[in-house]
């Protein structure tokens, strides 16, 4: 890694769980947990200087989405844009069943429609069809999904809802997607779309919800009115301030990054295939972002796999993180008709601002070595 204090320590290739953050988002924050300190609802000139932070990040964060800054609602993390989505429409809910749980968690629990996704975990267009009622109050379908990297066509899920259910919301949660597609392709589709600050360089704790003009959502937080009775709450200032910065460096530095991302995600699943049997790749590269590395490695457990690669200080993934560290079978591989056998042996491998090429070739030692080892210890 290049920054932090896991320097030349870690092999940390688990960038869509979290990022480390970028040196310049956290130099611009610092200053608000010391001498700019003040709430910015206030009506002194201390708390003008506080909102004057807000409203610059606010017009930042605008533009490279493509909204209007009235259009752009600070919230506490993608987990809250998502659910104040959801929570906030009233009518029948539909998403696809490949969901981060924070979309489809919700869904859920207001009794809404799920629909089915093919092989590679796009949603299946005859079945939102089906689903696309006169009672739909909203459609949720996330831009790119966070454990296989998919990429949906957003400009036709939007078509086909615009079509058969005029009446409905489109929201998108598109908190995989600011490291690698330019938002402003994504953002004239749709009504709503979710952002996570922590996802593209800057701190936790902080996300984005972009809802368009004229749209009404019942807000998820109550209290103080904050940005413009759509989130209750004092404003996380240093937060909001990092996350303009984060985002403003990710897109200036999207295409190049890409770029070199794409050519180091070949080399490890590349080296991969070529040093296991048994070893498939879940989603084909052409469908997904440069970032994202999932693989299925016949014979063994992803459990025992993340073990041994923790012990050698590399850091990847199964299925998404939750709060217990403990691991679940994965939603999205089962919603693609992975067979639970295959699922079983699924790694996550996330690229991101920080990965090197050195990065990826002990990565690929390591992964290829911990899966021989499990299989003799298996056959063993
Ligand atoms: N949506 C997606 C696609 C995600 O990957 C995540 C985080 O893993 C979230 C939502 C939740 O974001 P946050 O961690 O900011 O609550």
């Amino acid at each position: 890694m290049a920054n932090g204090s896991l320097t030349g320590v870690l092999t940390y290739l688990d960038h869509a769980a979290t990022t480390p953050m970028r040196p310049a988002a956290v130099e611009a924050m610092l200053p608000f947990f010391s001498e700019r300190f003040a709430n910015p609802s206030g009506s002194h000139r201390f708390a003008r200087d506080a909102r004057k932070a807000i409203d610059e990040a606010r017009d930042q964060v605008a533009e490279i989405i493509g909204v209007e800054p009235g259009e752009v609602v600070f919230t506490g993390c993608g987990t809250e844009s998502d659910n104040s989505v959801v929570g906030g429409v009233e009518g029948v809910v539909v998403c696809p069943a490949v969901e981060h749980h924070a979309v489809l968690h919700p869904v859920e629990h207001q009794g809404g429609v799920v629909v089915g996704v093919d092989a590679a975990g796009h949603v299946d267009l005859d079945q939102l069809a089906v689903a696309l009622t006169p009672d739909v109050a909203l459609v949720s379908v996330m831009t790119v999904n966070n454990e296989v990297g998919t990429i949906t066509d957003i400009a036709g899920v939007s078509r086909l809802v615009r079509s058969l259910a005029p009446q409905a919301l489109l929201h998108t949660d598109a908190v995989q997607a600011a490291c690698w597609l330019d938002l402003r392709g994504i953002a004239p589709h749709v009504d709503l779309m979710s952002l996570s600050a922590h996802k593209f360089g800057g701190p936790k704790g902080v996300g984005v919800l972009t809802i368009r003009d004229g749209v009404s959502l019942a807000p998820l937080m109550l209290g103080g009115g904050q940005e413009r009775e759509r989130r209750s709450g004092t404003h996380n200032v240093g937060g909001i301030v990092a996350l303009a910065v984060a985002l403003a460096e990710t897109d200036a530095e999207r295409d190049e990054s890409s770029v070199r991302l794409a050519g180091l995600r070949d080399r490890l699943v590349d080296g991969l295939l070529s040093r296991v049997d048994g070893a498939v790749e879940t989603v084909p590269r052409d469908r997904k972002v440069a970032g994202s590395a999932h693989m299925c490695f016949e014979g063994i457990e992803s459990e025992s796999l993340l073990f041994l690669l923790d012990e050698a200080e590399v850091c990847a993934s199964a299925a998404s993180a939750c709060a217990s560290g403990a691991m679940e079978p994965s939603h999205v591989l089962a919603a693609m008709g992975v067979s639970a056998d295959r699922a079983q042996g699924a790694l996550r491998m996330t690229l991101g601002h920080t990965t090197t090429r050195a990065d990826v070739d002990r990565a690929v030692d390591v992964v290829a070595d911990s899966v021989t080892q499990l299989r003799r210890l298996s056959f063993a």
